[in-house]
């Protein structure tokens, strides 16, 4: 089977005033014509810079997206985004359960799954994040953790149009370890298993990506690995030249 088209997305978390606009049009301005055929970039600002980011990117190959989304289309939420107002700023993509949501924000694999189905109504991708603690891992738990949030994030009928997954050991976030080669081997097979289970030849069109300390100095050893389709960059994709130099991997 053909390999899935590379994704390359920055997660910029709580970061960012207007004036972080210059790092989302550097990225564009910096992506050579080149790579950009080759795969797909994405951008994902706070919820308040989602629309002024689409604005000044529009047309461009560097695609936004969104961090979080309620489950609801709209309603009594207050303080909440739905995914259908990132849709209509013009966002492509969100993240779901990135594992400080599932942290500070008790998220559960049911409540992810409902806001996946949501960005799937609105019409976004949405990028569903998994991944152990050091805990599980130490305690030889990580295939049978990943697998579970797996089977309860991911809604039925899946494809690969509108889901993404991104393997990311929370121990791995921020901390500048990751795991070795072997290691994001093992559970990215175990991901692609899992999805075909699930979702039969279509499971091996989605795209998996790694995310933990993914810097431009070991974007292309990560990248290289079985089943790795692309990388969800927290820190630094805060600076166009880090990011760039990772998407540059490819
Ligand atoms: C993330 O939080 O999605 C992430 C991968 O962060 P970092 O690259 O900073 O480890």
């Amino acid at each position: 089977t053909e390999r899935p088209r590379p994704l390359v997305a920055g997660n910029w978390k709580m970061n960012g005033l207007q004036a972080s606009l210059a790092v989302a049009e550097a990225v564009r301005d910096g992506l050579d014509a080149g790579l950009a055929a080759r795969i797909d970039v994405l951008v994902c600002p706070p919820a308040t810079l989602v629309g002024a980011t689409a604005a000044a990117l529009k047309g461009s190959a560097v695609q936004v997206g969104g961090q979080d989304v309620h489950a609801e289309a709209n309603g009594a939420y207050t303080g909440n985004v739905s995914a259908e107002m990132l849709a209509d700023l013009g966002a492509r993509y969100t993240i779901v359960g990135h594992s400080e949501r599932r942290a500070y924000h008790h998220e559960s694999d049911a409540d992810i799954r409902a806001k996946a189905l949501a960005a799937r109504r609105a019409g976004l991708v949405a990028i569903i994040c998994v991944g152990e603690t050091r805990e599980e891992r130490e305690a030889g738990r990580t295939l049978e953790v990943v697998g579970g949030q797996l089977a309860g994030s991911l809604p039925d009928g899946a494809t690969a149009a509108d889901t993404v997954i991104a393997y990311e050991p929370v121990w791995a976030i921020g901390t500048g370890l990751t795991p070795t080669v072997d290691d994001v081997a093992q559970v990215h097979a175990l991901i692609r298993k899992e999805l075909e289970g699930r979702l039969g030849a279509e499971g091996a069109k989605l795209r998996i990506l790694y995310g933990g300390s993914v810097k431009p100095s070991n974007a292309a050893e990560l990248m290289g690995v079985a089943n790795v389709d692309g990388a969800l960059v927290g820190g630094a994709s805060l600076k166009a030249e880090d990011f760039l130099g990772i998407a540059a991997a490819y």
